[in-house]
């Protein structure tokens, strides 16, 4: 379904390889959101090498879930209540458990989620674009080998090295990080379809030409105008 008007509070839901991330940044770029994204917020405490830094620095090496006292600890560090500002959540809820924590941060802080945003990508569709994705060790350009390929087959047009595949890109990685998805972040999205029907908001990635057209679809989803005001 789509809103009735455009939201001022988002949470921002996708499994890995959706595009979710790039969504949320530019949502946050071209629509005035602050952007809430856990990921970040425990890779900047692990620079700092606080003390939370220093409890949640194996989870993060590992690819495994911070457990949710710590994930309530650093947000009550880090947020503070938004006032006039519009926020966008990215990584958040990630577990079912988490879910009672957003709700106590909109008592506690005042504001309201009005939008949860589900970018939808069947997990094969997934596994294939991150699977697929090749760099030039070179010069960085960037590739896919079915949507984006290079002209000779794994190999750079602008200086013919060999492409590579990221570390994080192999099936073996890829499968853990979607299996996490399926078993801890699916469940929540299944939460506030069911709960918050009115508020949850699907957008459908796969079979989409590009993810400009994802990003024009969320738009008008989300009611805002095409000049970047909202309405
Ligand atoms: P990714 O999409 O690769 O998991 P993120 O930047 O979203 O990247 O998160 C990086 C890591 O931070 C995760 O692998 C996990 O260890 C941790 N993390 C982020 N958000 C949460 C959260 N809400 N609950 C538990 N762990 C989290």
């Amino acid at each position: 379904m789509s809103l009735s008007k455009s939201p001022t509070h988002i949470v921002v839901f996708g499994r890995p390889g959706s595009g979710k991330s790039s969504l949320a940044e530019r949502l946050c770029q071209e629509r005035g959101f602050k952007l809430i994204r856990t990921g970040e917020l425990l890779r900047a405490a692990v620079r700092r090498d606080d003390y939370l830094g220093r409890r949640v620095s194996d989870h993060l090496a590992n690819g495994t879930l911070v457990p949710d006292r710590l994930i309530l600890e650093l947000l009550v560090d880090s947020l503070q209540a938004p006032g006039s500002e519009r926020l966008l959540f990215d990584g958040f809820p990630r577990t079912v458990g988490q879910i009672p924590l957003l709700a106590q941060f909109e008592r506690d802080l005042g504001f309201h989620i009005e939008c949860y945003l589900d970018i939808h990508v069947s997990r094969a569709e997934a596994e294939s674009r991150m699977t697929g994705r090749r760099v030039c060790p070179v010069c960085g350009a960037t590739y896919h080998v079915k949507a984006d390929p290079p002209r000779v087959p794994e190999h750079c047009d602008h200086d013919h090295a060999r492409l590579e595949g990221r570390k994080d890109d192999r099936l073996e990685v890829v499968r853990v990080r979607q299996d996490l998805y399926d078993q801890h972040t699916q469940p929540i999205v299944d939460h506030y379809r069911t709960h918050a029907p009115d508020r949850f908001v699907v957008v459908e990635g796969d079979n989409s030409p590009s993810p400009d057209f994802i990003y024009a679809e969320t738009v008008r989803k989300l009611h805002f105008d095409q000049l970047g005001a909202t309405s």
